[in-house]
């Protein structure tokens, strides 16, 4: 498409209302670098220098198929997760690029996290759907948007793999950024379920979150889903550790 306003290329009218909104996007929410602040790109190329990302897709194998590490710790991992890739490690530009999305409303770093997360996900073999890890409906009432949902959809806009809203939180729960490592698996059990109505029959599901630590989370949502019928769960995360 042509960007440069010359208007030589024809503009449908949904291409045209695109770039309205991306334009009015970029005046109220600027891009800026999430590590310095420099204006003009969601990170910079220093930033971007700083911190290896493990799983864009120039990285080169080898790292483990499942656990997507450079050096296994699939014995870290739950049983119920077939596999787990993040874009990086929850350190750097990364980190206070997800603060500023989930805590501070930077809802416009979306399509460059999301595309960011799609790149992992080319290294999951086949998945059939992206269920976004859902919030409880009183978070999602306090922040306004859920973070989880807004990167699914973009993923599932640039590959074209259908996001289905196939799980609810049943019970609100504590934070588990504000949990110790032991207390997170207790805090997060039995706290999802499949939606009404939702078949996952057979399905290869890819739970989307924006960040990875004990696997709590990710591992109840997958029990939940297999209960509801999918046939094999892993996880894309923008950032592990945290
Ligand atoms: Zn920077
Ligand atoms: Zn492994």
């Amino acid at each position: 498409m042509d960007t440069t306003g010359t208007g030589r290329s024809p503009m449908t009218g949904r291409g045209l209302c695109e770039r309205i909104v991306s334009t009015v996007v970029d005046v109220v929410f600027p891009r800026r670098c999430a590590g310095c602040e420099r204006r003009g790109e969601w990170v910079c190329a220093e930033c971007l220098a700083a911190l290896p990302l493990a799983a864009l897709p120039l990285a080169v194998p080898p790292w483990c198929d499942r656990c997507g590490e450079a050096h296994c710790q699939c014995d870290r991992l739950p049983a119920v997760l077939g596999a787990v890739r993040a874009v990086g490690p929850y350190d750097g530009w990364l980190r206070s690029a997800i603060l500023a999305f989930k805590y501070e409303g930077e809802t416009a770093r979306t399509e460059h996290l999301g595309d960011l997360l799609a790149g992992t996900l080319a290294s999951v073999e086949s998945p059939d759907i992206l269920v976004p890890v859902p919030l409880h409906r009183r978070r999602l009432r306090e922040r306004g948007y859920d973070q989880a949902d807004l990167l699914a959809r973009r993923v599932a806009r640039v590959t074209g793999i259908p996001t289905v809203r196939a799980l609810v939180r049943t019970r609100a729960t504590a934070q588990q950024a504000r949990l110790g490592a032991g207390d997170r698996a207790g805090n997060v059990a039995g706290a999802f379920a499949a939606a009404a109505g939702t078949q996952l029959q057979g399905a290869r599901i890819v739970l989307v979150d924006d960040v990875y630590t004990t696997g709590s989370t990710a591992a109840a949502c997958g029990e939940a889903a297999l209960a509801a019928g999918a046939s094999w769960v892993g996880a894309v995360v923008l950032a592990r550790g945290g």
